[in-house]
């Protein structure tokens, strides 16, 4: 099939990748022109594990190519996906300047029949929306299909390939057709497709992203009452993670969620409910909880230098808002940064992939190294991203290159006996403080 991917981010790039992978003809469009100069050098614009492999064979093969040219990338498709960015506005309403501006677009350059195929994360109602908007240039027969995506970032290759479930959003016939049989080379052992109507599927994504959002939120309450009464969150989570209604997934206590997701698709749900009369209190608690969670550390930082952090070296392992993404968006490491540096202190940081996309934010406010680099002679480690390598590093290489050897935990990455076997001070979330005096 020939298929067009408008918005070459973190799901466009991945979703062109993969259809082409399946043998479809893909063109990715971009309005950032340096984005797409890059693309059609055989550079990847993003950090993504497995997507390199992928990208290259499928551009060697040419059925992955890149565009700035909409109107030629449409005329061309029979299935034209939107993948653009759905940021929050000012009151926490999902910008949806980019899906519309699109949609009009693709009106303008519609001759035959095609589906339009919403990925991006949406409201309740916006497929109806792009098709009145592309009905404003073109009358003929066309389907939009509301196809929220799921992928994590980190293992988006692996969750396109192999999907838990794909949902499809649409009344049309012809489309549910189509549909169903280009995912079908993603569906070989087990057909995991739902189909359902627009606005099931629309609301099915902030769903999910919601309730993963509150089992955060939840956890962390958690863990900040086992600080209260000194019981040890790791224990409370190993216990209620094996009852199998609960799940050992998404319980693990730390600086809360960040990312272009969840904060944004949490809030969007609470403010489009608001909008049609409904308050979703537990969702408002969700963000209340994690804005909070995310400088949780600050004040214990500033505790333990007795409130005079300036000139003090804190190092920080991790700068994205997880492991295995260079993505730094709404990362809780940026914010405890931006929270030092107000009181003086001397920030050196390593993130294995995203020091890059760090540096285009906070330019030279904070110094930027290896991994062992930056604890050199650094009064903190703070650890922000539960990265592989940070796991078993060289603790006696650490030791004796920390001028103290302390260390705050954002993601409870160490044993609580193995700091005290190495005589290191320890703050974790959730657990009892260990602190040789
Ligand atoms: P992104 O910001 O990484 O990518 C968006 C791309 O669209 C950018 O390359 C940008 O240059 C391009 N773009 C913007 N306006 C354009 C226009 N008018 N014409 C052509 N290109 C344009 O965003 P993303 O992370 O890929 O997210 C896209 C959507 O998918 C969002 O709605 C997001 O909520 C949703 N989503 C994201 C993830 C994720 O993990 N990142 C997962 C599931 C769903």
């Amino acid at each position: 099939m020939n298929i067009a991917v408008i918005g070459t981010g973190y799901v466009g790039l991945v979703t062109g990748t993969c259809f082409a992978e399946t043998g479809n003809n893909v063109i990715c469009v971009d309005n950032d022109k340096e984005k797409v100069k890059r693309l059609n050098a055989g550079e990847i614009t993003i950090y993504e594990p497995g997507l390199d492999k992928l990208f290259t064979r499928n551009q060697r093969e040419e059925r992955l190519k890149f565009t700035t040219d909409l109107a030629a990338a449409v005329q061309d498709a029979m299935i034209v996906f939107l993948a653009l960015p759905t940021p929050p506005d000012k009151d926490g309403r999902p910008d949806l300047s980019a899906v519309y501006q699109v949609s009009e677009q693709i009106g303008e350059n519609m001759t035959a029949y095609k589906v339009i195929v919403d990925k991006s994360t949406v409201p309740v109602g916006t497929t109806e929306k792009v098709k009145v908007l592309i009905q404003k240039n073109y009358q003929g027969e066309f389907d939009v299909v509301a196809n929220p995506e799921f992928l994590r970032e980190g293992f988006a290759v692996d969750d396109f390939m192999k999907p838990n479930r794909v949902i499809i959003g649409t009344g049309s016939e012809k489309a549910r057709k189509i549909m169903a049989e280009l995912y079908a080379a993603f569906m070989r052992q087990d057909n995991r497709i739902i189909f359902m109507d627009e606005r099931s599927a629309e609301l099915t994504k902030y769903a999910a992203n919601s309730f993963l959002a509150v089992k955060i939120s939840f956890m962390n309450e958690i863990a900040n009452l086992c600080e209260i009464y000194g019981a040890d969150v790791d224990l409370v989570r190993r216990g209620i993670g094996t009852d199998e209604r609960i799940g050992k997934r998404f319980i693990f206590p730390g600086i809360g969620y960040g990312g272009s997701c969840f904060p944004k698709d949490v809030i969007a749900l609470t403010r489009s409910a608001k909008d049609v009369g409904y308050d979703f209190r537990i969702l408002q608690a969700t963000s209340d909880v994690n804005k909070k969670q995310k400088l949780v550390l600050v004040p214990r930082i500033k505790k333990y230098f007795k409130s005079d952090l300036a000139g003090k070296k804190i190092a920080f392992w991790g700068l994205a808002f997880k492991p295995n993404t260079d993505d730094i968006r709404e990362a809780p490491a940026l914010e405890m940064i931006e929270a030092l540096l107000k009181e003086e202190a001397v920030v050196h940081a390593f993130d294995p992939e995203a020091m890059n996309n760090a540096r285009n934010k906070l330019g030279n406010q904070i110094s930027y190294g290896s991994q062992y680099e930056v604890i050199r002679d650094a009064d903190a480690l703070v650890i922000t991203a539960e990265w592989s390598e940070f796991r078993t590093p060289d603790f006696e290489k650490m030791k004796k290159l920390m001028k103290k050897k302390v260390i705050f935990d954002g993601r409870n990455v160490y044993e609580l006996s193995k700091m005290e076997e190495l005589g290191f001070y320890y703050e974790s979330i959730g657990r009892k403080t260990i602190n040789p005096g």
